[in-house]
């Protein structure tokens, strides 16, 4: 697909392929939990349409605590972490389930479940729709485990189905990597 701006989007995941795995994922979150309460942390704005699509598959007793944090993207290139909304707080004694559109390094959903950790929750896991192999998580905070994982994806900048490029491109159903006629060798 051409775009007047020269980006070009390549269709990686339909919307179809997407709410059939998310389908599956709450099955396997459900499975987990059984009939405990469970305190849903999304991390916005990236978690925005998938963590809308989950909890409607999501049969146990939840209350949605969203967080924000954001990594002062400018496109493409990370930078520091900062909170947009929150830290989530009163965790203690809770399931909490921590929610994310991709891990890549780590560092975003490490910082959260670090957060969560130190209130003495009765659990803490993590969930996110793409998790990016052969990224670089050396950063100490970010050897957390993902419990719950959409798909595994490669190199490659994606948009759609709430994530964004420089906040666009969210609303798209599907997701696709982005290739600007620079990327092309
Ligand atoms: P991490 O902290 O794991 O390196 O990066 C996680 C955050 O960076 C995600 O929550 C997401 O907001 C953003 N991010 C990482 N890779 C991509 C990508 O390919 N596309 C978009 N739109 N955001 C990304
Ligand atoms: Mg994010």
């Amino acid at each position: 697909m051409t775009r007047p701006d020269d980006i070009q989007l390549d269709p990686l995941l339909s919307a179809e392929q997407i709410e059939r795995r998310v389908g599956e994922l709450a099955g396997e979150i459900a499975a987990v939990y059984g009939d405990a309460p469970v305190v849903l942390v999304p991390i916005l704005s990236g978690s925005l349409i998938f963590v809308s699509d989950l909890v409607r598959k999501l049969p146990m007793d939840m209350v949605i605590e969203l967080c924000g944090l954001s990594s002062y993207r400018d496109g493409e290139t990370p930078g520091q972490l900062r909170w947009t909304l929150g830290p989530p707080r009163n965790l203690d004694g809770r399931h909490v389930l921590v929610v994310d559109d991709i891990v890549d390094t780590g560092a975003t959903l490490g910082r959260v479940v670090d957060t969560i950790a130190r209130q003495q929750p009765a659990s803490v896991r993590t969930c996110t729709l793409l998790l990016r192999t052969g990224a670089d998580r050396s950063d100490p905070v970010a050897d957390t485990e993902v419990d719950f994982e959409g798909f595994r994806i490669g190199r490659g900048f994606v948009v759609g189905y709430g994530l964004d490029y420089d906040g666009r491109f969210r609303n798209r159903p599907g997701i696709s990597v982005v290739r600007r006629d620079e990327d092309e060798t």
